[in-house]
């Protein structure tokens, strides 16, 4: 079974549900057009992830949400469910793709995760920086200088933290190859509004995603701060290791979330087996799917 799934975060998405809808699809067909060419389910979940970063309507690369200082700020990683590698960046600016960057760390570095400005300057050498400016939707700085409103951030303030009104459109893949092997992918802008320097669940390892071909891929979005406390993607890949199918598994591992921690978010997922999963708590979660049997989206 060949498979790929992807959203554009769990949140209110109150406008542009289609074009959030169809967007989802164009990345899935990106992945799978990796998948059919015998491409690995890695490079599947990069390819599909790098279309969602590309598109200003998500919260990932150009138009993510911008922290309280009004820049973009970024975190991503992928996982190989072969070997259980990852790469991950935080907190870096000015990456037009940071799920390649990503990438980049696990196979071009001895390391699995770079943050700050180090994330940047290897950025730099292999080429993947941009001017602050290019990542910079209109809309979004709007919408920031609206809230603002001349008043200062600290970290304590709710503004920053309120989990209806900050998360949404974060991005992620997940994938299985050909040959049985899975992948994960996660992108994003962070929270709206986020202190600097703030890094939520996204690129932490079993918290915003995870990949094992001995249970399957997760990818996951909402409220970082909560998601950490359960370690979402982990949890939901055990789930499926003890052999419970996708679906059931998201279902689990959401309800723990509510009721361990009160958090707000989603997840989908792909079982070893190639079936799908999806749960989420917010109002919504667009998602399109394409397998060996068809196609399919909803949010
Ligand atoms: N999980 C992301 C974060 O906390 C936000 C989101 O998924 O909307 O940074």
């Amino acid at each position: 079974m060949t498979a790929i799934l992807v959203h554009g975060g769990a949140g209110p998405h109150a406008e542009h549900r289609d074009a959030k809808r169809a967007a989802a699809v164009v990345a899935v067909e990106a992945g799978w057009a990796v998948l059919a060419a015998g491409g690995s389910a890695l490079a599947a979940v990069e390819a599909a992830t790098r279309v969602l970063e590309d598109d200003p309507l998500f919260d990932a690369g150009v138009g993510s949400y911008l922290n309280a200082d009004g820049e973009v700020e970024l975190d991503a990683i992928v996982m190989d469910g072969r070997n259980l590698t990852f790469g991950a960046v935080a907190a870096v600016q000015r990456v037009k793709n940071p799920i390649s960057l990503a990438r980049l760390v696990l196979s071009d570095s001895p390391h699995a995760m770079l943050a700050g400005p180090g994330a940047e300057r290897f950025a730099r050498e292999h080429g993947l920086t941009v001017p602050a400016a290019d990542l910079l939707a209109p809309e979004a700085l709007r919408q920031w200088r609206e809230r603002r409103n001349g008043t200062a951030r600290t970290p304590g303030d709710r503004a920053g933290v309120d989990q209806a009104g900050a998360v949404g459109d974060t991005v992620g893949a997940v994938a299985i190859d050909r040959h049985g092997h899975v992948a994960a992918a996660t992108s994003t802008g962070g929270t709206r509004d986020k202190w600097p320097g703030r890094v939520g669940d996204s690129p932490i390892v079993g918290a915003g995603a995870y990949a094992d071909d001995t249970s399957g891929a997760v990818s996951c979005t909402g409220h970082g701060e909560s998601i950490m406390r359960v370690c979402l993607a982990y949890a939901a890949c055990a789930h499926m290791a003890g052999g419970a199918p996708a679906h059931v598994a998201c279902e689990r591992a959401i309800q723990r979330l509510a009721d361990r921690t009160a958090g707000q978010g989603g997840l989908i997922a792909i079982g070893r087996d190639g079936r799908l999963g999806w749960a989420w708590n917010t109002p919504a979660m667009p998602y399109a799917w394409r397998d060996d049997t068809g196609a399919g989206t909803g949010i």
